[in-house]
C-alpha cells in the first residue's frame, strides 16, 4: 500500500496551488514525483524538508516540474547523511543536465560536480523499463506534451503498479489530450490522475501543451468517473463533479492507491 498526496495541484505560473509536484510513502520511505521551483514551499507545508526525501522521479524537464532540484540537491549534498535516489528517462537525464542544472550544479569551490555527484544512484530507466519503490511497481508511459519544431518533447506518466495484485493507478503528468494514445491507460486504471488546463473555460484560448477541461469532458463517462483533475490553473475554476469527474484535486489532498 502507498499514499500520493499531491504536494500541488496547480499550472506552471500558479500562485494559489501550488505546482503540480507529488508525494510517495510507502514504507516508511518518500518518493518525490517531480521537485518544482516551488517544492521546498510545498513540501514545508506538509511538513517536510529536503532532508525528507528518499527519492525524486522526474517526468519531464519543465521549470514546474525540476525547478527546485538544485535547491533538494545542493542542500543534501552538504549535508550528513545520504543522498536521495534519482530515477529518470535515459533520454532525459543528459537533458536534465547539460540544458538546466548544470549552470548552478557544475561545481562548488574549485570541485566538479556531475548529476550522478547529486544522488546516492541516478536510476537511467530505459525503454519499456519499470522501477519499484516500496512495494509498488512504477511504469513510466510517454506522453505528448509539445512539439520542438518538428520532434515531439514528452513527458513520462506513471502507470503505478501494472503488474500488482490491485488495478492500476495512471498518473499522466503533462500531456496534450491524446485520448487514442491513452485510451487503453484510461480504460485499465482503477484511479486516473489528469493533467487539466482550466485557463479559459470556453475553450477558445488553449496553451495546446496541456489537456483542457472542455476536451477531457468528452471523454466516456465511465473513464470521468474515476478520473481526478490536476494541473489546473489560477482563477475560475468548472464544477468537475457535476460534468461527471471524480473531481478536482486539492493541494495536500491523498489517495491510498
Ligand atoms: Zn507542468
Ligand atoms: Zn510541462
Amino acid at each position: 500500500m502507498a499514499k500520493l498526496t499531491f504536494l500541488g495541484v496547480g499550472g506552471a505560473f500558479t500562485m494559489k496551488h501550488w505546482q503540480s509536484n507529488m508525494l510517495i510513502e510507502s514504507h516508511g520511505k518518500r518518493l518525490l514525483i517531480d521537485c518544482g521551483g516551488d517544492c521546498r514551499f510545498s513540501l514545508a507545508e506538509q511538513g517536510l524538508s529536503a532532508k525528507d526525501i528518499d527519492a525524486v522521479y522526474i517526468s519531464h524537464c519543465h521549470a514546474d516540474h525540476i525547478g527546485g532540484l538544485e535547491w533538494l540537491g545542493f542542500s543534501r549534498y552538504f549535508s550528513p547523511g545520504p543522498k536521495p535516489d534519482l530515477y529518470i528517462n535515459e533520454r532525459l537525464s543528459d537533458t536534465l543536465w547539460h540544458n538546466s542544472l548544470k549552470g548552478g550544479m557544475a561545481s562548488h569551490q574549485g570541485i566538479l560536480l556531475t548529476l550522478d555527484s547529486f544522488f546516492s544512484t541516478v536510476h537511467r530507466i530505459g525503454r519499456n523499463e519499470h522501477f519499484e519503490f516500496g512495494d509498488s511497481t512504477y511504469q513510466p508511459i510517454q506522453t505528448i506534451h509539445y512539439m520542438d519544431g518538428y520532434e515531439i518533447v514528452p513527458s513520462y506518466g506513471l502507470l503505478i503498479d501494472p503488474l500488482g495484485p490491485r488495478q492500476e493507478c495512471f498518473l499522466t503528468t503533462d500531456t496534450q489530450f491524446c485520448p487514442n494514445l491513452l485510451m487503453d491507460f484510461y480504460q485499465r486504471s482503477r484511479l486516473v490522475f489528469q493533467d487539466c488546463e482550466t485557463y479559459d473555460l470556453t475553450g477558445k484560448i488553449k496553451s495546446g501543451v496541456h489537456a483542457h477541461y472542455t476536451e477531457l469532458k468528452t471523454l466516456p463517462p465511465e473513464i470521468r468517473a474515476k478520473t481526478w483533475l490536476y494541473h489546473y490553473n489560477d482563477g475560475p475554476l468548472p464544477d468537475a463533479k457535476a460534468d461527471g469527474f471524480a473531481g478536482l484535486i486539492a493541494k495536500g489532498q491523498s489517495f491510498e492507491i
